[in-house]
């Protein structure tokens, strides 16, 4: 690290993580941190306190460039490793994240404002894709097919697509990048990693430790800085032969565009507009734990949020009081404090975001049953807030709320939760709570999402394929099928037998 720098952050980062060596403030280009070269700094703002952190020295599209050379460059040793060399390499960083978790949640934290026990289990989450790719990559098997010839072998096998750009948000700053970065690797593929500009510290870190576990240099880049320079570069490098992203819709567009002239395969893990519908034979407190944990998790900052609630109109009441007594017994506060559980959001804008979205609704004849604004701490802490006869034509209803506000609407038939759910042209994450087999089946069918939680507030884990349908992107993560989006397939047809 530079000095300077290093000393900016011991003055700026209290408490300090007990290995200082995580705190990285430069670009990883081919193994080296970028300490030369670079003019342009900007800050890094812990969210609770608008107090800097760190100061960050930024990169651009020439060390964009760079970095996928470098990618490039490692490519051939790293897709000659068998998968189990990769594997070994890549449990060493598994092990040595779990073993850094304490460490790495505070950073976390410090950056992004989540409490300190959801850091922590982000960190474990994060941790899992590694453990998960890394046995994964041992079963990348092809096949040999029926021949329809008699002289002739059919035979598949799998390869690494080659050097991989991610593009990364700031709502889980450690788990977006393994679920990207450790099925890459393990598929045989190098990566150059552009991580949120507000969270880019548990990147680095994530990087520092991957480092330590023996990932050649340039098989794992990083570069931080300007979305536009950077981004211009990883999707026009026409050796970029994959770009990963997880984002909003908006810029997933942009980015798929980019990519077209030199078409790169693309994954999209783009916004969501989730609905919760609660049935009339829903078990009530089940559904409200299940509210709680997928509304007012990382103070509503997740694509799988819950972003409507659609309760049928005989069970209206009884959810919307249990909920409101549920949703205002959480603790807001600084990520750090003990009893936290909702920390601040992100940053101003994502405070006046709401404001607009609340007030609007308020005018169209939305009720307001609980909080309904900015929290008595100040800053960037939001009130847990419910808002009652929602319509679908609110904006708070039509975007994704990014925040602890639970919009509740009510219907009458299940038909209509259906038709209501499936208006949007986001199709990531839904939930359904209700004690009938025969309706849960019926409406998870109809529902028009990639992944429907039945009676759980809480969908995610490595084993299972994440993604979403629709304007939610494409390509999963995760599961078995995570490894698939950085393999290509080879047909191999040997003649003359
Ligand atoms: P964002 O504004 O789309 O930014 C995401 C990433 O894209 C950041 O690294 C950002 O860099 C970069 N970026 C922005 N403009 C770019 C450009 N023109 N070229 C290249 N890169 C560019 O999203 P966000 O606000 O960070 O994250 C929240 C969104 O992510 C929500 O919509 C959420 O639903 C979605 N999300 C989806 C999933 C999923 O799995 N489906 C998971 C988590 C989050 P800078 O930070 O430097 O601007």
């Amino acid at each position: 690290m530079n000095i300077d720098l290093q000393d900016k952050v011991q003055q700026l980062f209290t408490p300090v993580p007990r290995d200082d060596s995580l705190l990285r403030q430069h670009c990883l280009i081919d193994g080296i941190w970028a300490t030369a070269g670079s003019t342009l700094h900007y800050d890094v703002v812990n969210p609770s306190t608008d107090q800097v952190i760190a100061t960050i020295a930024s990169g651009d599209e020439r060390h964009a460039r760079n970095a996928v050379q470098a990618a490039q460059a490692a490519l051939p040793s790293w897709k000659a490793l068998t998968a189990d060399e990769r594997s070994r390499i890549l449990y060493r960083w598994y092990e040595l994240v779990v073993g850094k978790r304490d460490d790495l949640a505070l950073i976390l934290t410090l950056e992004q404002g989540k409490p300190l026990a959801e850091a922590a289990s982000e960190i474990d989450y994060a941790a899992s894709y590694i453990q998960w790719f890394a046995e994964e990559g041992r079963r990348a098997s092809g096949g040999i097919l029926p021949s329809p010839w008699p002289d002739k072998r059919l035979l598949v096998t799998r390869e690494p697509i080659g050097v991989c750009a991610a593009i990364t948000p700031w709502n889980f700053p450690a788990a977006m990048v393994t679920r990207k970065v450790a099925p890459a690797l393990a598929a045989g593929c190098t990566i150059v990693l552009k991580p949120a500009s507000q969270t880019p510290l548990t990147a680095l870190a994530l990087a520092e430790l991957a480092m330590r576990a023996g990932v050649p240099p340039g098989v794992l880049n990083v570069v931080v800085g300007s979305a536009a320079a950077i981004g211009n570069e990883l999707t026009s490098n026409p050796l970029v032969r994959k770009l990963t992203f997880t984002g909003s819709t908006e810029v997933g567009r942009r980015l798929a565009a980019s990519c077209a002239p030199t078409v790169k395969r693309l994954s999209l893990e783009l916004g969501g507009n989730a609905p919760f519908i609660v049935l009339d034979d829903a078990d009530i407190d089940a559904a409200v734990q299940g509210a709680i944990a997928a509304k007012f998790r990382n103070a509503g900052q997740t694509c799988v949020c819950a972003n409507r609630f659609l309760v049928q109109s005989s069970v209206h009441d009884v959810f919307l009081n249990k909920l409101s007594v549920a949703a205002q017994a959480l603790q807001v506060s600084d990520g750090q404090a003990r009893n936290a559980q909702i920390g601040p959001l992100i940053d101003r804008a994502a405070v006046e975001r709401l404001d607009s979205l609340i007030d609007e609704a308020m005018h169209a004849g939305a009720d307001l049953v609980l909080g309904g604004g900015r929290h008595e701490r100040g800053g960037n802490f939001f009130q847990p807030t419910i808002i009652a006869a929602v319509t679908s034509e609110m904006t708070l209803a039509k975007q994704e709320i990014f925040g602890p506000v639970a919009a509740i609407q009510r219907f009458d038939t299940d038909e209509q939760a259906i038709q209501i759910a499936n208006a949007t042209e986001y199709g990531l994450a839904a939930y359904l709570y209700t004690s009938d087999l025969k309706r849960s089946w019926r409406t998870s069918d109809a529902l028009e999402y990639g992944m429907v939680g039945i009676n759980t507030g809480v969908i995610s884990t490595a084993a299972a394929p994440f993604g979403g349908i629709k304007q939610s992107g494409y390509g999963r993560e995760g599961s078995t099928q995570g490894l698939d989006d950085y393999l290509e397939t080879k047909y191999r047809c040997v003649g003359g037998l």
